[in-house]
């Protein structure tokens, strides 16, 4: 049995409230189970319960052994002084605070069902651990989830633009090519292309923006690919040509180009190599040099297809995915569905952190119902989503159902998953 499921019986008040006593005798009477701490100390703080005729205010520490009091040191810390009683699954001896005062033990009962399931899906091999669970979750108890998991991720991307604003002294513009960079990694490259956008003062950007050739020099160098590929195909003449240009450039503004083996290749269809998607992000920079501006002047779906769709790369990258290997079919710019993906997670969290940060609770408005406007992501997520029975229609479906798999599902964090919790607790 894991401590968390015994937090959770006792969060949840799931435990059998009656004729519990401690391991002394007196009764006890839970009247609130506190508030769980996450950080350092004990495991819920502000609890009241009542042990025998005393109520008691202050905080509770759980165990599955009483002995992991000792074995956890909490006999000789500071912090454990306030715990009012100690919850465990078996009492295997009496402790002590300071060596002095014995502290109340309670054995937790609660129905075998919770632990039983919990294994059942902490052990599962399946895609998704509780999918036969699936058809007990009422539709509006899937509504009010997706909303907070939407809330959940769209807080975690503000958090990160908050940290990157705090870094670039508060340049949103600057911001916004370091958060387009990352979409343009598409998940498997987003890391890579993020150390690029941040190789790179934004003042270097901002003067190489008048010409696509140059941008492209000053990106495809700092990734580390370009001269990879100058090796492979020294008979390239364009390569060669954004070669000496990224020289010059490397010279001039003292740059130190990333090690090219932190790209990835490996099962990415070639429209996501990183080389294609450098060069459609240098194309982006030098089309519209007041992009930001534009976005946040016009919140509206058709007007950023717009902004985002018209640049085209330059002739070279017309015919290749890949430096050096020319192709006939002709692509000069990303697809619809790569640029649905560079909004939702590059144009709406910067806008919305824009919005938030001027106190403009309208603007804020307008980008969420922008994203009810944008159409479900098409991943292998969302695609198991949909076999298994979710509705999704929207983006504010698929980012919804994207959040609950990466950051409960794979984790196996069904404790704190509401739909687990209808797991545990049904029937
Ligand atoms: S986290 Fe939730 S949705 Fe995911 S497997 Fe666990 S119970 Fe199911």
């Amino acid at each position: 049995m894991k401590e968390s499921v015994l937090q959770y019986v006792w969060q949840h008040k799931l435990f059998v409230p009656h004729g519990m006593v401690t391991t002394t005798g007196h009764p006890v009477k839970v009247i609130d189970v506190g508030r769980l701490n996450t950080d350092g100390g004990p495991d819920f703080f502000n609890a009241k319960v009542q042990i025998g005729p005393t109520i008691w205010a202050g905080n509770v520490e759980i165990h599955i052994f009483a002995s992991d009091w000792y074995r956890h040191n909490h006999h000789a810390d500071e912090n454990y002084a306030s715990v009012i009683l100690h919850v465990v699954l078996k009492a295997d001896q009496e402790v002590y605070i300071n060596g002095r005062r014995r502290l109340p033990q309670l054995e937790l009962k609660f129905p075998e069902s919770i632990e039983k399931r919990f294994e059942e899906l902490i052990h599962s091999h399946k895609w998704l651990p509780c999918i036969e669970h699936l058809q007990q979750v009422k539709a509006l108890q899937w509504e009010s989830w997706k909303n907070a998991l939407l809330y959940e991720r769209l807080s975690q991307k503000i958090d990160d633009i908050r940290e990157l604003l705090l870094k670039t002294n508060f340049h949103f513009e600057e911001v916004f090519f370091r958060m387009m960079a990352r979409g343009f990694g598409f998940s498997v490259n987003s890391a890579a292309f993020e150390m690029l956008s941040a190789s790179i003062p934004w003042t270097v950007v901002q003067k190489c923006r008048s010409s696509v050739q140059q941008m492209e020099a000053l990106l495809l160098g700092q990734s580390g690919l370009l001269f990879k590929a100058c090796h492979k195909y020294p008979e390239d003449e364009y390569l060669e040509e954004l070669a000496v240009e990224y020289r010059f450039l490397q010279r001039k503004f003292d740059l130190v180009p990333m090690p090219a083996s932190l790209w990835r290749w490996l099962r990415l269809r070639p429209e996501n190599f990183p080389e294609i998607r450098i060069a459609q992000l240098a194309a982006m920079m030098v089309e519209n040099v007041s992009l930001f501006n534009d976005v946040t002047e016009t919140i509206a779906l058709d007007s950023w297809i717009e902004l985002l769709g018209k640049a085209e790369v330059s002739s070279y990258w017309k015919h290749h995915l890949v430096a050096g290997v020319y192709q006939s079919k002709e692509r000069s710019k990303p697809g619809e569905g790569s640029l649905m993906c560079l909004i939702i997670n590059a144009v709406v969290p910067v806008v919305f952190s824009y919005a938030d940060y001027q106190g403009n609770y309208g603007m804020k408005e307008k980008v969420l119902e922008l994203v009810e406007e944008l159409p479900a992501e098409n991943n292998v997520i969302i695609r198991n989503w949909k076999k298994a029975g979710a509705d999704v229609h929207s983006a504010v479906d698929s980012q919804a159902l994207l959040q609950l798999y990466r950051k409960y599902c794979e984790p196996k964090n069904c404790l704190r998953c509401r739909i687990g919790h209808i797991v545990l607790t049904s029937g």
